[in-house]
């Protein structure tokens, strides 16, 4: 992954912070643009849609001061505001493009300390829940540059109750996996047919090196999961699909064939997305498909219910021959 970066925007507070000093070292040979508040930077919100590749290369630094946790019903009870959101590579279905629109590049928080004071404060609150601190970017390319997922899952192992998880599409997990993380922290790699990683996943790891990933943090005891997601039903999706989960099949190690669990999640687009894909991508592929796809409202569009059943009996069907030891937790 080129995780380099053109300019970095800062609110100057950040830079009394640890993390803060750090990264001002770190990228010293970077123009640096003070701002106010990293959610409203009027320059950057003018931007044309085309110049969202553009926006990607900017690094925001800041601090959270918004921690407000809301519930959840999958593999977590509770979505966590965390260390940072948005994230420098491009896939062209991105959820965050919903929330930030041409403004989901990357930011990073400095306050972690506060962040994981308030979330182990909440761990002992009624009985032992789940947190995803992954839901608003890819923390394990965002550790690349801050050791924060080091810092988190140490830390919560030493002091939380319950477990962390977070999703991820990278590879770079050699720094996670001789840590002290007690079973805390569950690890969800997320997974797409190779075609549609090179297509659509820009500026993610490929499929070979995720599988290698997932299989390398269950042998170092992590709890692990995988993610087909988001399943996008181009013309050839049931080849695509079949292929991965036999390549999975295959690859993956017998430990996580044993104890892992699978989440299936079908791609629901938007008209923002779709409104920056063409500007900014004209030659990638069209994500939005006017015969299979319905608009559920607020401008947001997902697959119509009979072709999302036809999607869910293939890929049970398929895993079940395939993956049969792991669990499927939910198809949405
Ligand atoms: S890796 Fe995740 S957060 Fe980053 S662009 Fe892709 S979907 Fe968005």
């Amino acid at each position: 992954m080129n995780m380099k970066f053109d300019r970095v925007y800062y609110e100057p507070d950040a830079l009394n912070y640890e993390l803060g000093k750090k990264l001002q070292v770190k990228y010293k040979d970077l123009p640096w643009v003070e701002i106010e508040n990293h959610n409203r930077i009027p320059e950057l919100t003018a931007s044309a849609n085309r110049d969202f590749p553009k926006l990607k290369r900017l690094l925001i630094i800041g601090i959270r001061k918004t921690h407000k946790y809301v519930p959840n019903h999958k593999v977590s009870d509770w979505l966590v505001p965390f260390t940072s959101s948005g994230c420098r590579a491009m896939c062209l279905y991105c959820y965050l493009v919903c929330n930030y629109n041409k403004c989901s590049y990357m930011r990073l928080f400095v306050n972690r300390e506060q962040m994981l004071d308030k979330l182990i404060r909440k761990s002992y609150e009624g009985n032992p829940q789940t947190f995803e601190i992954g839901s608003n970017s890819d923390l394990v390319l965002e550790n690349t540059i801050t050791g924060n997922l080091i810092y988190t899952i140490e830390r919560f192992a030493r002091e939380g109750r319950g477990k962390l998880t977070f999703p991820t599409k990278f590879d770079m997990v050699e720094p996670l996996l001789g840590l002290e993380h007690r079973g805390k922290t569950i690890f969800r790699m997320s997974f797409n047919p190779e075609k549609i990683i090179q297509r659509i996943e820009l500026g993610t790891s490929p499929l070979e090196s995720r599988i290698r990933a997932l299989n390398d943090v269950a042998e170092a005891g992590y709890p692990v999961g995988l993610l087909i997601a988001p399943v996008i039903l181009v013309p050839d999706w049931k080849k695509q699909y079949g292929e991965l989960i036999e390549q999975l099949s295959d690859e993956l190690s017998p430990k996580v064939k044993k104890e892992g669990f699978i989440e299936i999640i079908l791609m629901t687009y938007s008209f923002v997305h779709n409104a920056i894909n063409t500007e900014a991508f004209p030659n990638a592929a069209k994500l939005l498909d006017k015969e299979k796809m319905t608009g559920r409202g607020r401008g947001k569009y997902s697959y119509r219910n009979d072709v999302r059943e036809e999607a869910e009996v293939f890929l049970r069907d398929k895993l079940s021959q395939h993956l049969g030891t792991m669990p499927i937790w939910y198809i949405s």
